[in-house]
């Protein structure tokens, strides 16, 4: 029997633990039938009345995708099956699929965003009513938020325990290997050519940092992986802290495009501590880290409303003030604060920003300049190359005091100390904020406060070169501060 499979492509873009390909493989070993790769591009941002969990990609993304479907293409071509791109509805374009080649089945793995989610579902149900046979499988996490429950029942709050019990219970299938020949259709369905997508920046080609910085695919994946656990990981914990050094992993991007999945990265993290076992206590930091990730999932499908409402409610209807010219000058990386700026300014080149400066950035933007989390999370979106509904929601509601285990309100990151702190030589700073690369790293993280010979000889006026505070610190984390209490009286 030569019926087609489809392998529907989403944010799984490897070949190796992709059990969705896995099973078209074994299938097609089985009967003979041909396997046709398919990524289709959902254009969401066209549709205004999308919920806002199934929003389109931002532009760093779109960069991301094309290098990613670029080498995903290539693989699937040189095993046999070339990686067919068609444009449009997902449930259209399927159904237009299995009429035109007569496919049998559609496998897919799941994704986990709630509209998407949703979506898949439907899509799903609407092809099993053509007769076609339909199935999702597992390859973004470790364990799918339904699977997972408290003792007592209901979900989980509270990461600390969440990860108690998953890392206690926690025995993820081995990852199965690419497979290392995909037989084609005889007749090739007709395709997108993937340059006509437009993924790429072109007027203005702002993307020069981002190839600098980021090959994506699944073989980048892997040899990042492979170089952080051959030694990195060992320093890891912390190492994690110091955006002035390579010590995290970077595989946040890979993560998101599911280049690389949580159960490749749980085997080898394992095999790296068994083989080396002076790594293993940096492991286990990482692998928390990568509990995170899962904790975000697992709170968002459980709380579907994450992307709009604050999980906790007091903050429903918190009184964030609007500022244009604060917005545009914490996205441009133009506070006044180093290593705010710095954060925001290696966002913008490299698409990716160190985690411990994120959330200095984000709690400059929510509790100093009073601005809604949505604002900065929206910006992250547009800008990050990891992008991912769920860690970003996440983390801003963590930072913003409304979400699980959140930081509370009144912990108000002060720039100047966590800059001195964890970047103590002013390297980060430095790299990133060069008009201020003459500063001896006394007032590098407070150049307002420095003496004016020590400015003149940096070759620093402030106000020309680099802007004055936006705002004085000490005064907006009291305003802050008032604020909270008056709403949490009211609330
Ligand atoms: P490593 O330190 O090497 O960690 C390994 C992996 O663990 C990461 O790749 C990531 O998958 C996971 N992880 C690490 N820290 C966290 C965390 N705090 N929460 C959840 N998972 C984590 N991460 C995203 O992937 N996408 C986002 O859109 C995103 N938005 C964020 C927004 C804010 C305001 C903050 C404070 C954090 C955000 N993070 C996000 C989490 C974190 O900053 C990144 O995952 C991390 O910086 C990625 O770098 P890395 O791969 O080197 O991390």
């Amino acid at each position: 029997m030569s019926v087609p499979i489809i392998v529907w492509f989403r944010n799984d873009l490897r070949l190796a633990d992709n059990p969705a390909l896995a099973a078209a493989v074994q299938d097609s070993a089985t009967h003979g039938a041909p396997v046709i790769p398919l990524y289709i591009l959902e254009d969401e941002a066209t549709d205004a009345t999308a919920p806002s969990s199934a929003r389109a990609l931002g532009g760093a993304q779109r960069w991301w995708l094309h290098g990613s479907l670029e080498r995903l293409g290539a693989c699937c071509t040189r095993r046999g099956s070339p990686l067919l791109l068609r444009r449009g509805d997902a449930g259209a374009v399927l159904e237009a699929l299995v009429a035109e080649t007569g496919a049998g089945s559609v496998l897919w793995n799941r994704r986990y965003a709630p509209a998407l989610a949703a979506r898949d579902a439907a899509v799903g149900e609407r092809l099993k009513e053509r007769g076609v046979d339909v199935r999702s499988f597992n390859a973004g996490l470790l364990a799918e938020p339904w699977t997972v429950s408290k003792k007592s029942g209901g979900h989980f709050k509270v990461f600390t325990a969440f990860w108690r019990h998953l890392a206690a219970t926690l025995s993820p299938p081995r990852p199965t290997r690419a497979p290392a020949t995909l037989k084609a259709p005889k007749d090739r369905p007709a395709g997108d050519a993937l340059a006509d997508w437009t993924l790429l920046p072109t007027k203005p080609d702002w993307a020069a940092g981002l190839r600098e910085r980021w090959v994506p695919g699944e073989v980048a994946a892997q040899s990042r992986l492979a170089a952080f656990l051959d030694g990195p990981v060992g320093a890891y914990a912390a190492g994690r802290d110091r955006p002035d050094q390579d010590g995290t992993s970077a595989l946040s991007p890979y993560l998101a495009f599911g280049e690389l999945g949580p159960r490749q990265i749980w085997h080898a993290a394992r095999h790296a501590a068994d083989a080396r076992p002076e790594l293993a206590p940096g492991i286990e930091v990482f692998l928390r880290e990568i509990g995170w990730r899962e904790f975000q999932y697992h709170l968002l499908h459980h709380v579907p409303d994450l992307p709009d409402e604050p999980l906790d409610r007091r903050f429903a209807g918190f009184p964030w003030r609007t500022d244009a010219a604060g917005f545009r000058a914490w996205r441009r990386g133009r506070t006044g604060y180093p290593i705010v700026d710095a954060g925001m300014r290696q966002l913008w080149e490299t698409g990716w920003m160190h985690n411990r400066v994120r959330m200095i950035a984000a709690s400059f933007l929510v509790k100093d300049l009073l601005l809604s989390w949505q604002q900065g999370e929206r910006w992250f979106w547009d800008t990050l190359v990891d992008a991912d509904l769920a860690q970003n929601v996440g983390n801003w509601q963590w930072v913003a005091g409304s979400g699980a285990d959140a930081s509370p309100f009144f912990r108000v990151f002060n720039p100047v100390l966590q800059g001195g702190k964890f970047d103590p030589e002013g390297d980060y700073v430095r790299r990133y904020v060069p008009e201020l690369a003459g500063l001896p790293r006394r007032w590098i993280h407070q150049p307002w406060a420095a003496p004016a010979e020590v400015l003149r000889k940096a070759g620093v006026t402030l106000g020309k070169d680099y802007p004055h505070p936006v705002l004085d610190h000490g005064a907006a984390r009291d305003r802050a501060l008032t604020l909270y209490r008056t709403h949490k009286r009211r609330a």
